[in-house]
């Protein structure tokens, strides 16, 4: 008997990643095979990323060239919220769905291809399909964002605040540690907000009473014994009692916070949450606590109505704040986004400018704080062995978005090993090591 084939295109963030992760896992559940090329799929399912227009240009070429290869397509993800700009552009898809729903994947799928009738439960590897390498893997605690960000449809597009109950979270994060995961990275679109629209509630589904609160989820993680990374937190005051876990040992020493600008003003505009004038205070207080934090960040340079007293005041924040790891965007308008009707929009040529004055700063400031490493020694998580190098990252880098640590090739090292070695050097972006022993 054949096995019916989907053809699946993965595009967008971690968040969308973990979405597309589920439907595979259900599919193939279900007894559906994958395939390689859009022809010989019987259905291509496209979960799309809506967030800035490049990416929503990305998402509607591949669904122009899985219409022109196959024909048979079913488009999801937050792009698949803007249900009249696609059916306009694409009459023929065979269904349009919004970000995180599965079941309305699967009904398209059933529709068009109908399962085989044996279930193949049993087939599925443990922790389910991943698009991550077996060591690591995203884990999504909530969906949606209660904030109203003017440069953000997100909320539009994927719902307010929805946290998974904690008993739900730790149970799959078990069952992603014993198939082998050595790291869970933590996200949603504000994981410092977790829980916030399940105040009161306990949950007693696995015999104790759990909280849904962030401090005691990240509690419950990092007793699994794994290394527990968090991203996309906001800088709330209840931030300092992660960073007291992550001085304790039990979470990794690493916080991914978009403060995105550092201009009270710019911040007002943009309606961040938590953008009080204290953020510099914080990151020193957090500093204190735990002296090997590394703090990664984002930045947008160009938000309508930024003067250059505000872009002075960002480089200020980044001399002083001293981040490991900083990415910078240029402002872009996103359809239907509040901040496209603000006044004063900053010449596109000025913006670029700026974001490469940032970067020439910010790569300064990387290289120092990474100098201060060289001599030291560290745990790293090997990510990839090739000919002549192991690639590799420590608790100060996340995967895909930040540098790594390079070694010289050693016999015997493998994928999702654990070793321990020696800071050799490094550049603005990348540390190298040598190996001093290998870790359980
Ligand atoms: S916090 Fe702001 S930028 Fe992030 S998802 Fe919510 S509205 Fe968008």
């Amino acid at each position: 008997m054949t096995v019916p084939k989907v053809g699946f295109v993965s595009l967008g963030c971690a968040k969308a990643t973990v979405d597309s992760e589920r439907i595979l896992t259900q599919l193939k559940a279900e007894g559906y095979g994958f395939s390689e090329r859009y022809e010989q799929a019987d259905v291509v399912v496209v979960n799309t990323c809506g967030f800035i227009e490049s990416a929503v240009d990305e998402s509607l070429e591949v669904i122009a060239d899985a219409l022109g290869a196959n024909g048979r397509v079913i488009v999801t993800g937050c792009l698949g919220a803007k249900t009249e700009l696609l059916k306009e552009k694409f009459p023929n898809l065979l269904a349009i769905t919004g970000p995180q729903d599965c079941e309305a994947v699967m009904a398209a799928v059933h529709a068009e291809v109908p399962p085989r009738h044996e279930p193949f439960y049993h087939l599925l590897p443990p922790g389910g399909v991943k698009l991550t390498p077996r060591h690591y893997a995203y884990l999504k605690i909530a969906e949606g964002c209660n904030h109203k960000c003017t440069f953000c449809i997100i909320p539009t597009m994927r719902g307010r605040l929805v946290s998974r109950m904690p008993s739900d979270i730790l149970g799959e994060a078990q069952s992603l540690v014993e198939a082998g995961v050595r790291e869970l990275l933590v996200v949603s679109q504000d994981t410092s907000a977790y829980g916030v629209d399940q105040r009161g509630q306990t949950d007693l589904a696995t015999g104790k009473a759990l909280r849904p609160h962030i401090t005691d989820l990240a509690r419950g993680l990092g007793e699994l014994g794994v290394w527990v990374r968090l991203h996309y937190v906001y800088p709330y005051p209840h931030v300092d009692e992660l960073v007291d876990l992550m001085a304790s040992g039990l979470i990794l020493p690493y916080l991914d916070v978009p403060f995105q600008h550092a201009s009270s003003r710019i911040l007002r505009l943009m309606k961040r949450p938590a953008s009080g004038e204290g953020n510099l205070a914080r990151v020193q207080s957090w500093r204190k606590k735990c002296p090997s934090l590394a703090i990664r960040s984002t930045f947008i340079v160009g938000f309508p109505g930024e003067t250059e007293d505000d872009f002075a005041e960002l480089l200020d924040f980044l001399r002083q704040a001293q981040l490991e790891r900083v990415g910078c965007f240029v402002y872009s308008p996103v359809s239907q986004a509040r901040a496209n009707s603000l006044p004063d929009p900053v010449d596109p040529e000025l913006a670029h400018a700026r974001r490469d004055e940032l970067m020439a700063l910010q790569a300064d400031i990387s290289h120092a704080r990474l100098a201060r490493r060289i001599g030291s020694r560290c745990t790293v998580l090997v990510d990839e062995v090739n000919g002549a190098e192991i690639v590799a990252r420590s608790a100060g880098e996340s995967p895909d978005v930040d540098g790594v640590v390079r070694l010289p090739a050693t016999e015997g090292v493998a994928v999702g090993d654990r070793l321990s070695v020696e800071i050799t050097g490094c550049d603005a972006y990348d540390l190298t090591a040598t190996l001093l022993e290998f870790e359980p």
